[in-house]
């Protein structure tokens, strides 16, 4: 990496104050493909990683209407009020298809967004989730030098962008609609084993009996899966963002497990893992790109191409091959 940019240096001072247009302003240096500022951002992003990780970073998952917006705003104005300051990010890859995006529209969470202690940042439209995912954590990282303590991550779970999401936070959050019964079958196979708590929302009036039966079901379900890392039991709780009950009641669990992680070292231990799978996946597919973009293998690849599919060698002979070529 070359000389810092002017850009670069006043965007850094700017975040590590906690200034919010300067954040905003390096997220989007972070999420453009354009070389130029991508190489401001990676400078932004290295002077931003000794003042990171000191977050609690949450998941927020569950289908469209499930409530995952009125409960971040609910649960973000409860926390800043308490003296947090709380940034909200997206991973959205259906934002892609549907050019919109799941924070893009402008009247949600509204009263969050005028707090001075909240930032709310929308999903990059026009991005793969592979792509989201690497953005978002580096913006997490912009965040947290910005002296953002609570970040919640919410994403629509389309097409593994739980699983992503999961592997960028350290407690993940699953919301569930009242009902009980058929709605449960509809969740998807794994999540369940993923969730660090699951939260049934719009628990309240007509729906208070049918919530309480999910509950059970769930309660039931969760039963035959193994333990988190550190005994940790995830705890199935309801909610009505409405009428703001549950909410003080999840944020204790939320600081129980935290305090829990930071006892047995799950917490440090999770965030290692991470970061080791991150490396893995970019080395992937950094070594990916470079082997297809040089020309170099191109003859040998394109002849190798057609000798496996005249049959004169083995595809897994033709692969050694190739391989062999970056020696
Ligand atoms: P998202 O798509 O998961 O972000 O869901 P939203 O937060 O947009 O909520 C979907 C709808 O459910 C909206 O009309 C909300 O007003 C409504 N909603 C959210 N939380 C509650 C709640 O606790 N009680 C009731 N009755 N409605 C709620």
């Amino acid at each position: 990496m070359g000389e810092p940019h002017p850009t670069a240096i006043k965007l850094l001072e700017g975040i590590l104050e906690g200034n919010r247009v300067a954040l905003a302003r390096g997220i989007t240096l972070v999420e453009s493909s354009k070389p130029a500022d991508q190489e401001i951002a990676a400078h932004i992003v290295e002077g931003c990683l000794s003042g990171a990780g000191k977050s609690l970073r949450i998941g927020v998952t569950g289908v469209p209407g499930a409530g995952k917006s009125t409960l971040i705003e609910h649960l973000g104005l409860i926390l800043v009020a308490s003296g947090n300051r709380v940034a909200v990010l997206a991973v959205d890859p259906s934002s892609r298809i549907s050019k919109g995006s799941i924070l893009g529209d402008k009247t949600r969470m509204d009263k969050l967004s005028r707090s001075p202690n909240a930032f709310i940042r929308p999903s990059p439209a026009g991005e793969t989730l592979g792509g989201v995912a690497r953005t978002t954590r580096e913006s997490i990282l912009l965040c947290e030098a910005a002296g953002f303590d609570v970040l919640l991550i919410e994403t629509v779970g389309v097409g593994q962008s739980e699983t992503a999401v999961y592997d960028l936070v350290d407690f993940f959050l699953l919301l569930q609609l009242t009902g009980a019964g058929d709605e449960l079958q509809g969740i998807k196979r794994g999540i369940l084993e993923m969730a660090d708590a699951i939260l049934i929302t719009k628990a309240e009036g007509n729906n208070l009996d049918s919530a309480l039966k999910a509950k059970a079901m769930l309660e039931l379900s969760l039963h035959y899966y193994p333990d988190k890392p550190g005994g940790w039991k995830p705890p199935v709780l309801l909610c009505s963002a409405l009428e703001g009950t549950g909410l003080d009641a999840l944020w204790e669990h939320i600081l129980e497990f935290k305090a829990m992680g930071l006892q047995h070292g799950t917490l440090m231990e999770n965030r290692r893992n991470q970061n080791l799978k991150w490396f893995r996946q970019s080395l992937d597919s950094g070594l990916h790109n470079f082997f297809y973009s040089n020309p170099k293998f191109k003859k040998t690849f394109d002849s190798l191409v057609q000798a496996v599919e005249s049959g004169t060698i083995s595809p897994f002979r033709a692969a050694g091959q190739l391989i062999r070529q970056l020696e």
